[in-house]
């Protein structure tokens, strides 16, 4: 099932690996809008659900999230963390840095112990103001699918003009304070093999991750149904082979699977 989240608050969702998590959705409610089009994307693909209405503004969704936070301040449950995500990429919203500076106002106000999470797709890292904006938040959760530059236009099939080179330094600039998000999958995709799980791009991906330094790594396989039926998800012994490797390097991971 497809999934397209209500905008701009949503939630909270409760999971064993976040706990209490608020969701903030930059997109609108109607659509996706992401500057990738990643075949496994749970809000399936982007010219199947091009919103009609517009992004929600800046003051739209501080005045909703602080509604949002009153009432869990009265009623519960507590926030462990305010998550951005949604129908697409976050970043590309124009006022994202504001924002974040209204998220983190908010969260000051009412729910300090709470944590602020960004999921973004790294496409808008060399914007300093996006930059600055996610050096402040406390997890600023990266993509990087791969490091193959033919692979990543089949899985994640960037919008225009894409370097991963560009990505992997906008990632490095960040001196650790990033994590990286990276999905391992397998199965094919309009009849191309799309396994990752192999040494073919776990080597290479992980000496990107080295240089890159991140202070955690997330892995994760494709849990429910994708734009695309052919793909399947990656093994527990696939994911715990590749942590093992990331743990070797002295980076924390963590694995979803
Ligand atoms: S980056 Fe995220 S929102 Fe964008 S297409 Fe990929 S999975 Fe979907």
């Amino acid at each position: 099932m497809t999934v397209i989240y209500p905008s701009p608050i949503f939630g909270p969702v409760h999971s064993r690996r976040l706990g209490v998590s608020l969701g903030i959705n930059l997109l609108p409610a109607d659509g996706k809008v992401c500057t990738f089009d990643c075949i496994y994307c749970e809000c399936g693909f982007n010219a199947d659900y091009r919103p009609k209405q517009p992004l929600p503004t800046r003051e739209e969704v501080r005045s909703a999230l602080e509604a949002r936070l009153r009432d869990m301040q009265q009623n519960g449950p507590t926030p462990d963390v305010l998550t951005f995500a949604g129908n697409g990429e976050p970043t590309a919203h124009p006022c994202f840095p504001e924002i974040i500076e209204d998220t983190l106002a908010l969260r000051d106000n009412y729910f300090p112990n709470a944590k602020v999470s960004v999921l973004s797709n790294s496409t808008f890292i060399h914007r300093p103001a996006v930059f600055e904006a996610l050096n402040k938040i406390d997890n600023n959760i990266l993509k990087l699918d791969t490091v193959d530059e033919e692979y990543v236009r089949v899985l994640d099939r960037p919008a225009g003009h894409y370097s991963i080179r560009k990505i992997i330094e906008g990632m490095k600039a960040f001196k650790g304070n990033c994590i990286i998000q990276t999905m391992f999958l397998k199965g094919s995709y309009k009849g191309q093999d799309m396994n990752n799980t192999s040494d073919k791009f776990v080597l290479p991906w992980l000496e990107t991750v080295k240089e890159i330094a991140p202070r955690q790594v997330m892995i994760y396989t494709i849990d429910r149904e994708t734009p695309d039926h052919d793909l399947q998800k990656a093994t527990h012994e696939e994911l715990d082979r590749i942590a093992e490797r990331i743990r070797e390097t002295g980076i924390p991971v963590s694995v979803s699977y």
